[in-house]
């Protein structure tokens, strides 16, 4: 039985990152760059107006008063998207927000602070200011954002939507990413009712397929294949073979302990595969399987009680996706105990928890009763894991403890 960190590092050593491919920018949600993106150009690229208005020089209304106003004649109009006329010193332009600020020109006055003489078709044609103007009002700068080869995005964190955006904005178009992994899934048992097929009768609902399959596809993996097995070594066989053909990694729930109908283990054998490791000093999931079946295929062979499945996935499987994707190794957020919490000293506990911000706004965690593996009731209430390392026996209140929200990048519930 090895430890959780041995395991991961037994994870780390076999995962090697997946080959990479030109990615055009609506693909790129969930995938990790190979290398940092850099700005392509200066966003704003050009000085531009932050307010619907009017652009002229600020020298020109320094001695402005509500008793000297002062009048400055209209004598264009630039909107977002168009050139900007040449700015003619002692005069102004109508200006749109957006709209470039016309050379020689270096502030701009809100349409709502000044009032304006129009044409009937509405040009406007003066504009009479009755206090001075400060330099650079309402304009944007070019490169006040970004400037053209800025680091924007380091490679190994996934892309969001809101670096899409910054992305698009700085003119990439296409980022070198790793390809998604591809995923196989078997759930083996002979007690199982798929959905839709009637329970009872000594069956049970399978819940273990659709949980690992719902996780997988909002987790940026191809879900290449799910089959169901009954407790059958020639079935299981068949499947982990033909599951093996151009998949990164399979995954099995369920017949992976010692009991007479546990037949992962051996099937690995048969098929010629390399068991890394079996069992993990861990609660729940203790006698999870990590292997290699051949070069291209890793394989894990989660318990079958659905609260074990759920820590494979979470702490197991998920690391080997991330090394695969390219992705660094996900932090955990310390928080502080709420209530104590003891734990088998020599075991990493991952236990359903809630994580909640007291009078004080300090988020505290709390372990939720119903810790058992195949209770789903608690997880359904859970809004984290409470992670208690094997070295730590009991965790007191006030003390720190580590979580790890239910889905990776995500914040607290
Ligand atoms: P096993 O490791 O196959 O002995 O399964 C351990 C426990 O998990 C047993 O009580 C199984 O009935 C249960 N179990 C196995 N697979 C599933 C599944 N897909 N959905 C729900 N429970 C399961
Ligand atoms: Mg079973």
């Amino acid at each position: 039985m090895i430890s959780y960190q041995d395991a991961l590092r037994q994870i780390s050593a076999v995962c090697q990152p997946l080959e990479s491919s030109p990615t055009p920018l609506d693909e790129l949600l969930g995938r990790a760059p190979v290398e940092d993106v850099r700005s392509k150009m200066n966003v704003p690229s050009f000085a531009n107006s932050a307010m619907d208005g009017f652009a002229m020089s600020a020298a020109v209304t320094a001695r402005a008063g509500s008793d000297t106003p002062v009048e400055i004649p209209v004598t264009g109009v630039v909107a977002a998207g168009q050139e900007p006329p040449e700015g003619i010193k002692g005069q102004a332009v109508e200006i749109m927000t957006g709209a470039p600020i016309p050379a020689g020109y270096d502030t701009v006055i809100p349409v709502e602070r000044i009032e304006a003489k129009r044409d009937s078709d509405g040009t406007a044609t003066l504009i009479s200011c009755t206090e001075p103007v400060p330099p650079n009002q309402h304009v944007r700068e070019a490169s006040q954002d970004f400037r053209l080869g800025q680091k924007i995005f380091t490679h190994g964190h996934l892309l969001e939507p809101h670096h899409i955006m910054g992305l698009a904005a700085t003119g990439t178009d296409v980022v070198e990413t790793h390809r998604k992994p591809k995923v196989a899934l078997i759930t083996t048992g002979s007690e199982l009712a798929m959905s839709g097929v009637p329970s009872g009768g000594g069956l049970i609902r399978d819940a273990n397929s659709p949980y690992l399959s719902s996780f997988l596809t909002a987790t940026n993996t191809d879900l290449v294949r799910t089959d169901f097995v009954t407790d059958d070594p020639n079935e299981l066989h068949t499947a982990i073979k033909a599951c093996s053909d151009n998949t990164d990694i399979i995954l099995t729930t369920g017949g992976v302990s010692a009991g007479r109908f546990d037949l992962v283990p051996d099937a690995i054998k048969t098929l010629g595969g390399e068991t890394l490791f079996h069992k993990v000093a861990m609660r729940p999931g203790k006698p999870l399987l990590f292997a290699r079946l051949d070069k291209d295929t890793l394989f894990f062979g989660l318990p079958g009680n659905p609260i074990a499945v759920a820590v494979g996935l979470r702490f197991f499987v998920l690391p080997a996706l991330r090394h695969l994707q390219g992705l660094v190794a996900e932090q955990f957020l310390p928080t502080t105990c709420a209530e104590p919490v003891s734990s088998k000293p020599g075991m990493t506990f991952f236990g359903k928890a809630r994580t909640e911000p007291d009078e004080n706004g300090c988020l505290r965690t709390r372990l939720l009763p119903g810790q058992e593996s195949f209770k789903i009731n608690s997880l359904m209430q859970a809004n984290c894991w409470a992670i208690v390392p094997e070295g730590t026996a009991d965790v007191a209140a006030g003390e720190c403890i580590e979580i790890a929200p239910l889905y990776p990048n995500e914040f607290l519930r």
